[in-house]
Formats: C-alpha cells, sequence, structure tokens
C-alpha cells in the first residue's frame, strides 16, 4: 500500500454503482483507494429499473438489505403493443434459474447515494465535487490525476492505478480517443418523474411496463411513494423533429399513444423533462497495466433491457480482482484482464442481439405471444433477469430462438424489411420516413 499524503493505490474517477462498487471491493482488500465524484450525492440519475440478478451483487458488496429498505419489489415486465390486442406480462419465476423471482425498482437518488456511503464505511475516501480533468500515464509505475475540487481549486493526486467510472461522461475514453459511436444502434431518450401515473394493482404494482409506438417505445417505472419514472426512447431523427419544447413534444408523444395515455391522464410532471441524445457507443480500449474502464464509462447501448446498473455493478466487482492482481504484481493479472475483457463484452453482446431487435415486427409478434418450446421462453426470461454470467444453461434456447426469430422475419419479410430500413437509416443519421 502507499503511504505519502499526495499518493494512494487507486483513485477511482466516479462514484456511481461501477465506481462504488470497484471502491468497496478495493478497499475491502486492503488498498489505499480515493473516489472522486463531481456531483455531492445524493443526486438525481435516470435508470432506476433493477434486475433480479442485480440482487447477489448487492448482498456480496453489503447493501441488500439497505435497497430493499428503498425499493419496490418488481416481479417481472408487461410489455404493451399498440398492435396487438392484450398485454403480456413476462414474469421472472418464468425463467430457468427460479431463485431469483424478483428485483426493486429504486430512486437513483437514494440507491447511489447506499453505494457510495458504503464504499466509504468499507474504507475509501470519497472526495464528492472533485471533477477529474486529465490523467498523466508518462511515468509506467505512477499515474498522475488532474482536477478540480468543489470551490474550483486545482488538484491532483498520484495513483498505481486509476479506473474510470465516469458513466456516460466517458472521461478516460475521451482522453484516449477512443469512445466509438456504436455503428449498429442510435437512440434518444426524453424522460420524466411524475405524480398521478395509473399503477396496476397488488403484486404487479412495481413491474416494469414497456409500451411501443411507432417511432420507439415508453418505459414505465413505479417507484416507491407513487411517484413514476416515465420516459420514452426513439430515434434521434424524432427528437430532432421536435416543434415545441421538450415538455410538449412528451405530452404529444403519450397523447399518440391510447395505452400511455390511459395510464397518464392525470400524471403531473414533478421536475423538468429531460433528454439525451445520440447515446450509444464503445471504448476501443478497456484496459492497461495502469487504467480500467468500468459500467457506463466503457460501453452503453440502451436502456430497453434495464441492463446498465447490472453490467456496471458485474464489471466493478470483477475489475477490482483484476486491479488486485495488477496492484499486487500477480503473474496471472494479464490473463485475469484478458478474461474480465471477454466477460464484459459476452454480457454486451448478449444484450445488443434483443436490443437491436426489438423495434422489428418479428421480435414484437415473438414476444406477444411467448412460448416455452425448447425452454426458449425460460431463456428469455433469464436473459432479462441478468442470468448472463452464470452456468444457467440458456445458450442453446437462445440460439433456437434466434433462429425462429429469423424464420418469423422471413415469413413476414415486407414488414421486417421496411422496419429494418427505417432503422438503418436511423442509426445512420438520415432522416426516417414514417
Ligand atoms: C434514459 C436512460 C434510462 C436508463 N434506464 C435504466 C434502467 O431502468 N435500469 C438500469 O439498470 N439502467 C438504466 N440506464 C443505464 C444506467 O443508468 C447506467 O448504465 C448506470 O448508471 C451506469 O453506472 P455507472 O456507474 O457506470 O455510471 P453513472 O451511474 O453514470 O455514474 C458515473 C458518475 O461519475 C461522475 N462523473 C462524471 N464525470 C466525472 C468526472 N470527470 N470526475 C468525477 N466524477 C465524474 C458522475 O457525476 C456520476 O455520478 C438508463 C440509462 C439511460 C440513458
Amino acid at each position: 500500500m502507499t503511504t505519502s499524503s499526495n499518493s494512494c493505490d487507486v483513485v477511482v474517477l466516479g462514484g456511481g454503482p461501477a465506481g462504488s462498487s470497484i471502491a468497496t471491493i478495493l478497499s475491502e482488500k486492503g488498498w489505499h483507494v480515493e473516489v472522486w465524484e463531481k456531483e455531492p450525492h445524493p443526486r438525481f440519475h435516470i435508470g432506476e429499473s433493477l434486475l433480479p440478478h442485480t440482487l447477489p451483487y448487492l448482498k456480496k458488496l453489503g447493501v441488500l438489505e439497505e435497497v430493499e429498505s428503498i425499493g419496490l419489489q418488481k416481479f417481472g415486465a408487461e410489455l404493451v403493443s399498440p398492435y396487438h390486442d392484450e398485454s403480456v406480462t413476462l414474469f421472472f419465476s418464468g425463467a430457468m434459474d427460479k431463485f431469483h423471482p424478483y428485483a426493486y425498482q429504486v430512486r437513483r437518488s437514494e440507491f447511489d447515494n447506499i453505494l457510495l456511503q458504503n464504499c466509504k464505511k468499507k474504507g475509501a475516501q470519497v472526495h464528492e465535487g472533485f471533477e477529474a480533468k486529465s490523467v498523466d500515464f508518462s511515468d509506467p509505475n505512477l499515474a498522475v490525476i488532474y482536477g478540480k475540487n468543489a470551490q474550483g481549486m486545482t488538484v491532483n493526486r498520484q495513483a498505481r492505478y486509476v479506473v474510470d467510472a465516469t458513466g456516460r461522461q466517458t472521461f478516460l475514453a475521451n482522453q484516449l480517443h477512443a469512445k466509438r459511436r456504436n455503428l449498429h444502434h442510435n437512440s434518444a431518450s426524453v424522460f420524466g418523474h411524475f405524480e398521478g401515473v395509473i399503477r396496476h394493482l397488488g403484486k404487479d404494482e412495481g413491474n416494469l411496463t414497456i409500451c411501443w409506438f411507432e417511432h420507439g417505445w415508453f418505459w414505465i417505472i413505479p417507484l416507491p411513494d407513487g411517484v413514476t419514472s416515465v420516459g420514452m426512447v426513439c430515434w434521434p431523427s424524432y427528437l430532432k423533429s421536435r416543434k415545441g419544447n421538450l415538455e410538449e413534444f412528451f405530452w404529444q408523444t403519450v397523447h399518440g399513444s391510447l395505452p400511455m395515455l390511459d395510464r397518464m391522464k392525470k400524471a403531473k410532471a414533478i421536475m423538468p423533462i429531460e433528454a439525451t441524445g445520440n447515446y450509444s457507443y464503445q471504448s476501443s480500449v478497456m484496459m492497461g497495466s495502469q487504467f480500467m474502464l468500468v459500467g457506463d464509462a466503457f460501453a452503453f447501448m440502451d436502456p430497453i433491457l434495464s441492463s446498465g446498473v447490472h453490467l456496471a455493478l458485474h464489471s466493478g466487482i470483477r475489475g477490482a480482482e483484476v486491479v488486485d492482481a495488477y496492484l499486487q504484481g500477480h503473474a496471472d493479472a494479464e490473463q485475469k484482464a484478458r478474461d474480465f475483457e471477454t466477460a464484459v463484452k459476452h454480457g454486451l453482446e448478449t444484450y445488443s442481439w434483443f436490443i437491436y431487435r426489438i423495434t422489428q415486427p418479428a421480435f414484437r409478434n415473438l414476444a406477444m405471444a411467448p412460448r416455452n418450446f425448447f425452454r426458449m421462453h425460460e431463456a428469455i426470461s433469464s436473459v432479462l433477469s441478468g442470468d448472463v454470467f452464470g452456468a444457467t444453461p440458456v445458450k442453446f434456447p437462445i440460439f433456437l430462438f434466434k433462429g425462429f426469430y429469423y424464420l418469423m422475419a422471413m415469413l413476414d419479410l415486407k414488414a421486417n424489411l421496411v422496419q429494418y430500413r427505417r432503422r438503418k437509416h436511423a442509426v445512420e443519421g438520415e432522416p426516417v420516413a414514417s
């Protein structure tokens, strides 16, 4: 461990789920860890829906009970399609592994604060209001991180290892010129928190709702205390086509969808409506002997499968083992790093196949009429539960599902080709004909 007052073993940039989790595990292992977080917590963050297989990560970090106390239980995801007569709910209990039948919906300000306070408790030094500006890697043994504190004064620290967990700010990927736009996907989002959104009753109250519309899909995420997170994800060109302000645009789109209007007739926004655009990317570099990118700082695709926090915690917790091996000078550090990179990319690739096809008619038809031939439905529910890194045998049924999807697309070639072309134009940034 390092001892100088201006140096430490690891500086973690960003105190979201990825940063807090890697800082927690490395502190538990006895390393001197500092976390630099730009915004004092608690702070607003979008992305409130967790997955069942995230709960074991929370248990490992020691925060599961606290998270349970602020969350609303979620047993499944309801799918609503304007092209089908009835909605369908996919329950996590229908997954192959029956031991994880629920997750939670959480206010991210509270959830992220629990994780950040936890890494403090485990020994990390957390500097809220510290914003990283640059890192000098010219000394191969000691990186120097430069930034600003909450008072605007310049700060710097030397560290043997730097973890970038700055989320969609992608601090290191920008510095290394490694950020690459995802050539297969592109979307934008408009969202807010609301009161008065109609909820389902009983056990279904906390379920996520996904509702397709012509230019994308909406989410409805019920939070505790009657507040609901609602947002739409659409092609960037649809967002650019708006005439009025964001709020008017959001409500116009809600009014264009009968099922959404039914749920939001009496809803009122309790925060200004926000938007984020063009947000699918991946860094061409994940790590080196002095740095690692975790969570959204490495890649982000799309929120539809609620996989962001799950992937962030997975990379934080597993990434800590790699950083530990580098710091200890273990001979197998490079091998651990390669295994880690493969696992992270496997998670992203598993989700991306579904994300790229979710607005295709063939996909929608399959999702709205789930069948368990060869355990396909169980395997899809497993992916939706976040069971993508374990030993559950999802591979073969998912392979069959993909084959089935292509068959369905062939059988309705015209509709699927039209949508495929619209999507392609949208990804390439061209105006999309309706
Ligand atoms: C519209 C939308 C909806 C989403 N919905 C969901 C959902 O329902 N479920 C889900 O699981 N995921 C969802 N996500 C994704 C999810 O929010 C992210 O994947 C997740 O927050 C990633 O965690 P992270 O720790 O990598 O990054 P973040 O949570 O973004 O944390 C990064 C932290 O770094 C700090 N920071 C940034 N720059 C600097 C700097 N220079 N110096 C110091 N600190 C810095 C930021 O202040 C922030 O606190 C959604 C994303 C979007 C865009």
